[in-house]
């Protein structure tokens, strides 16, 4: 795999979709600007694509609106709106192979990855939200006074939607699929690292029937295209996964324009605990998988190995081994686990975390350097004898980098667990019914993942606690972000 590093192949695939979809067709910039999207494993260009801008995004959410205002998408019946989506994810399943292999080329993550789990996780979520559109529907709702009050629940209207690099298509899917599915319309901005994959599927969604302005994608940067989105007066909701502190703009963007309401899937630093009773050396699979999978970008990302002191040594032993086993190289070889890091910005500030662990006494175990001479690889990295107050322990550092400290008690675990400002996801490794049932009550966390990880399924809710974000998506929970309630009231005669 090192040849391979230094000299990939270009993958077998076009990129035909590079313009901004707006209104039905694609088209370029107002401006006529594009941006480059880069190769990780190279830092090449794979494609120039058109950059939006302010004058763009009004462009799109004028679009939007019309379709929203004055039909057809929430006014057609939500059996034709469900078959719309159930023919999109027919289509991505016909297209996965290409659109895998361009997720992959696009972010760095290994083929078989987008392919196998990721691809089948996308159709199956947009099935799920299609089968919800047509059992969608309010409730008569009885009154202390002769009146007869029922609800109906309405979609909101435009949504502006704004999504990560990490996992593009599968972002997208969470962030359309409930929206479409309530009969909103939608301006979805991607992330600039990785624009590709949901050009390539809005396409298929308009095969699919989806009637031109109800889902509009646009390419381009945060502080530009971004903002506009969030300040636009005529967008109705915001939806954003991304960065604590990008989501604390967005909803300042959101108050300060027309107090629209805002969804936010942030950041993480999600304790895995394991106790003294675990399986270790399934706890070590479990936590290196927690923790490693997707090149460690991921937003609930095991980043704070907790184990208990009397499994610790033999613990940190295996986690070594299990690291410089990994097998990391370019994503497109067959049973490669971990492939090169977004871009220059993320692999720069994960080299950076790595000298801070080592500077700050942390002991390192494993990896700690860039993979090769070329694109954004970076070793598999584990930190041993790591404390709270250290700046590894304490960042989302969103790398290859596996920091475990060592706990002696519940109490003391729980606490520090529930230190940190996030609280996106907890993992729990026991074989104690009470000690499972204790943790899982006790951590202040979205997610508790009792011995499993990054188990993700349509109809399960995800999202997070405190600086880790305000709402909830997916499974039913994700459909109240896309519904206004409207409570009508009529009195009644001869009551
Ligand atoms: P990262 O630092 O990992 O790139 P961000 O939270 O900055 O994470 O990016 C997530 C998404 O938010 C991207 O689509 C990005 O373009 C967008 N974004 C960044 N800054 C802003 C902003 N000021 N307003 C709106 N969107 C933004």
């Amino acid at each position: 795999t090192a040849a391979a590093i230094e000299n990939p192949a270009t993958p077998a695939v076009q990129v035909n979709c590079t313009q901004l979809f707006i209104n039905g067709s694609f088209v370029d910039s107002a401006s006529g600007k594009t941006f480059p999207t880069y190769d990780p494993r190279t830092g090449d260009v794979i494609a120039h694509v058109a950059e939006a801008d302010a004058e763009d995004i009004d462009r799109a959410v004028s679009a939007a609106r019309k379709a929203f205002d004055e039909g057809p998408w929430p006014r057609m019946t939500a059996y034709e709106r469900s078959m719309v989506l159930f023919r999109f994810a027919d289509l991505l399943d016909k297209h996965a192979e290409e659109i895998a292999i361009l997720e992959a080329w696009d972010s760095g993550k290994p083929y078989e990855q987008a392919a196998n789990i990721e691809l089948p996780m996308i159709s199956r979520l947009i099935r799920y939200y299609a089968g919800w559109a047509d059992k969608i529907h309010g409730l008569t709702v009885p009154a202390d006074s002769p009146h007869h009050v029922q609800t109906i629940h309405e979609p909101i209207g435009v949504a502006g939607q704004i999504i990560p690099w990490n996992f593009p298509l599968l972002m997208f899917s969470w962030k359309i699929a409930p929206a479409l599915a309530c009969g909103n319309t939608v301006v979805l901005k991607t992330a600039e690292q990785t624009p590709l994959s949901a050009l390539y599927a809005v396409k298929l969604l308009h095969e699919a029937g989806l009637p031109p302005g109800v889902l509009n994608v646009v390419s381009g940067f945060g502080p530009t295209a971004g903002s506009a989105l969030c300040r636009h007066m005529q967008v109705d909701k915001l939806a954003f996964t991304g960065s604590t502190e990008t989501g604390k703009r967005i909803l300042e963007l959101a108050a300060r324009s027309n107090l629209k309401p805002v969804t936010l899937e942030l950041g993480g630093k999600s304790p895995f605990i394991i106790c003294k009773d675990a399986d270790i050396d399934k706890a070590v699979e479990l936590a290196h998988f927690a923790l490693f999978f997707n090149q460690g970008q991921c937003c609930c990302a095991g980043s704070r190995t907790y184990v208990h002191e009397s499994v610790y040594d033999e613990f940190v032993e295996k986690a070594k081994a299990r690291a410089l086993n990994r097998r990391v190289g370019d994503p497109f070889i067959a049973g490669i686990e971990q492939g090169p890091q977004v871009d220059s910005e993320q692999f720069e500030k994960i080299l950076r975390y790595i000298r801070s662990g080592t500077e700050s006494g942390a002991t390192l175990e494993a990896g700690g350097e860039r993979l090769g001479s070329k694109g954004y690889y970076i070793q598999p990295t584990v930190f041993s004898n790591v404390q709270d107050d250290m700046l590894i322990a304490k960042d989302e550092i969103f790398g290859p980098v596996q920091t475990i400290l060592k706990f002696k008690d519940m109490d003391e675990v729980i606490r520090r667990a529930n230190g940190s400002g996030y609280g996106l996801a907890a993992g729990v490794f026991t074989q104690d019914i009470d000690t499972a049932n204790t943790l899982s009550r006790a951590l202040k966390a979205g997610t508790v993942w009792v011995n499993c990880y990054n188990v993700f399924d349509a109809a399960v809710p995800f999202g997070g606690y405190k600086l880790s974000g305000q709402g909830r998506e997916k499974g039913v929970y994700g459909l109240s972000n896309y519904l206004q309630v409207k409570a009508v009231v009529t009195p009644l005669k001869n009551a």
